[in-house]
């Protein structure tokens, strides 16, 4: 069994040669830490990584609090309850789930004072199945002009986890598709967080920016 820095050596050797071969430039590797001990994040950041997701504020807040590192980029890449707006904004420095006004609305009232703009991806729902977060791909870019009209949020670009139900490379299809008639309308909303430990070689041909790898890294979670 291959230990932490192992499988994180590979899976970013992986990356490179990825890149490589597609001429592209690397993106940024998110290590998605949910459902993991603080001491697990701890020893990634001494391995070098700077950037975790969390999936849940309860567990994402406490988790950076303990770690006290002002270095660290914090992705929040579930979905968001409005009335956790606030214990989300102690920590994340960037939310990938934004999927509705509500949602917006809160966000927008919460950032008021902030001096540096909040990061945002507007998550897409590429499955069937309203009940999985994210705006429907035809109500997408009427969410993404809201949103940047508000200074203190900085428009990113989009995030999709891909469905069960296709080949991934069908939903970064698109995604893609989508991505590119957002930046026909904002250009510097060029992100693209896509690619999780299943199919994130994959993702890299379809333009992703951000990846989003748990398992693959970390081993197992534990429920
Ligand atoms: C858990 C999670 C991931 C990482 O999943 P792995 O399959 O473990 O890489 C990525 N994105 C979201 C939204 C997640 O909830």
């Amino acid at each position: 069994m291959p230990n932490l820095a192992e499988r994180l050596a590979t899976v970013k050797d992986q990356i490179s040669n990825e890149c490589t071969r597609l001429g592209r430039s690397e993106p940024t590797l998110i290590v998605v830490t949910k459902n993991h001990s603080s001491e697990l994040v701890d020893r990634l950041y001494r391995l070098g990584e700077r950037n975790f997701g969390e999936n849940r504020v309860q567990e994402g807040a406490p988790k950076a609090l303990e770690l006290g590192k002002a270095d660290i980029n914090w992705h929040l890449i579930g979905q968001l309850q409005t009335n956790k707006v606030k214990q989300a904004l102690e920590f994340a420095n960037t939310v990938h789930s934004l999927d509705r006004q509500s949602l917006l609305t809160e966000l927008t009232k919460r950032t008021i004072e902030r001096e540096n703009p909040l990061e945002v991806f507007i998550q897409v729902n590429l499955t069937s199945d309203d009940a999985r977060g994210g705006v429907q791909p035809n109500q997408t870019l009427m969410l993404a002009d809201a949103v940047a009209q508000v200074p203190t949020l900085k428009l990113m670009g989009l995030m999709a986890v891909a469905s069960l139900e296709n080949e991934p490379e069908a939903d970064f299809e698109r995604i893609a598709e989508l991505s590119k008639r957002l930046r026909a309308i904002h250009p510097s909303a060029h992100g693209l967080s896509i690619g999780m430990s299943g199919d994130y070689l994959q993702a890299l041909n379809y333009g992703a920016t951000h990846l989003r790898i748990g398992t693959a890294i970390t081993g197992n979670r534990q429920y």
